[in-house]
């Protein structure tokens, strides 16, 4: 028994009470018999039906072969032709649009069950095919994505190089060119910065190599409780080291900044004031004073980093944390639209905010709001 669903479309009440009746005895069920184009469409989408035996000439306004096109589109139903009229142009409308077999009347029942048969089988068939070709597509984006995914993280990745890179740089010239009038202490501490920038690299050289973890960030979120001052204050003084005296960076918290209470990633941490601080400082040519001020109320922390640099021009103030984008006046100082990508997915990961105020030739401020965790 087939049990598959047939829509009987014939406008001779008769005939098709026949049909309906030899259907049934070959096993199939009747969805419902109707007599016009316009019912069968109705009647095709309230009760699907697995395939449509649809007379070609019919009462009303629309024909046969119209009513299946419509129904092939709506619902993807096979759709087998019924006609007493073998004419050429018929047959040739019939086989355009798409139909699943033909049938002249009269015909033989052997011949009905051996047309819907075969249409029901080339309409699975069909289907099929569709669907594959659906998931190769679903699964052709998903791999585009990816490699998107991919590609962004090696950009964000290799960003991240540059900090601990400049780092090293400037801790070997400073004790190529001063290094024999320090304590040895003193060189001792500038060869544990460099040891620890270089395993900075190391570290983002093995997230790089394992590309299956696509966010390189993401991977890394661990807040553990942190002495942000502390932390923020050895920042601030590796950064003076490099820029020189043109720059004065100052750092001022209030008291009630309860040091080791705040759960923070340091890694990340690192990222965000690293990228903020090299910002006020790269778009401060003329240098001046870069302000790192600490904010701490009962259930969040602020971190503000002030510049009196070159500012943001209103215009491209909301699209500084997208990627790649960056202001009209950035002149010739080298940047790729990177840092501020990577601060704010830092601070989403901790749960916080971001805001910046500026004003073109007076200054930036870039305020971070953390939640305490
Ligand atoms: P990099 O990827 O090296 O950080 P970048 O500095 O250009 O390059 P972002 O740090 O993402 O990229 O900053 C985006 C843009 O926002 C900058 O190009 C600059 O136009 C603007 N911007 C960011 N910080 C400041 C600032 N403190 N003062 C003025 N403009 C800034
Ligand atoms: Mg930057």
């Amino acid at each position: 028994m087939s049990n598959k669903k047939i829509l009987v479309v014939e406008d001779e009440a008769i005939v098709a009470e026949d049909i309906a009746s030899r259907l049934e005895r070959m096993g199939y069920m009747i969805t419902d018999i109707v007599a016009s184009g316009e019912e069968a469409i109705i009647s095709a989408i309230t009760t699907p039906p697995d395939l449509v035996l649809m007379d070609i000439m019919l009462q009303g306004k629309i024909d046969g072969i119209t009513a299946a096109t419509q129904i092939y589109k709506t619902v993807k139903r096979p759709v087998v032709y019924l006609t007493a009229y073998g004419d050429e142009d018929t047959l040739q409308r019939a086989k355009s649009s798409g139909s699943f077999g033909y049938l002249l009347k009269p015909f033989h029942e052997r011949e009905l069950r051996a047309t819907i048969e075969i249409a029901l089988s080339r309409h699975q068939v069909e289907t099929d095919i569709q669907q594959a070709l659906d998931l190769a597509q679903v699964l052709r984006q998903q791999a585009e994505t990816q490699s998107q995914l991919k590609s962004q993280y090696i950009s964000l990745a290799s960003h991240e190089f540059r900090n601990p890179l400049t780092n090293i740089k400037a801790w070997a010239q400073l004790l190529q060119r001063y290094g024999h009038t320090w304590s040895s202490e003193k060189q001792q501490q500038s060869l544990e910065r460099i040891q620890v920038a270089a395993e900075q690299m190391n570290q983002l050289l093995e997230d790089i190599s394992t590309l299956g973890r696509t966010d390189l960030i993401k991977s890394r979120f661990n807040p553990v409780p942190v002495d942000f001052v502390a932390f923020c204050q050895n920042l601030i003084q590796i950064h003076q080291m490099m820029v020189g005296e043109t720059y004065k960076l100052t750092l001022t918290y209030e008291e009630n900044c309860d040091r080791n209470t705040i759960a923070l990633d340091e890694t990340l941490l690192g990222y965000l004031l690293n990228n903020l601080l090299s910002n006020a400082i790269k778009y401060s040519p003329q240098g001046g004073e870069v302000a790192l001020k600490l904010f701490c109320q009962e259930s969040e922390i602020y971190l503000q980093v002030q510049d009196q640099g070159i500012g943001i021009p209103p215009s491209d103030l909301p699209q500084v944390f997208e990627p790649f984008q960056r202001a009209s006046n950035v002149g010739t100082i080298p940047g790729t639209g990177l840092g501020l990508v990577i601060v704010k997915r830092v601070v989403e990961l901790h749960g916080g905010r971001i805001e910046v105020e500026s004003l073109e030739g007076t200054g930036t401020t870039f305020t971070v709001t953390l939640p305490k965790l």
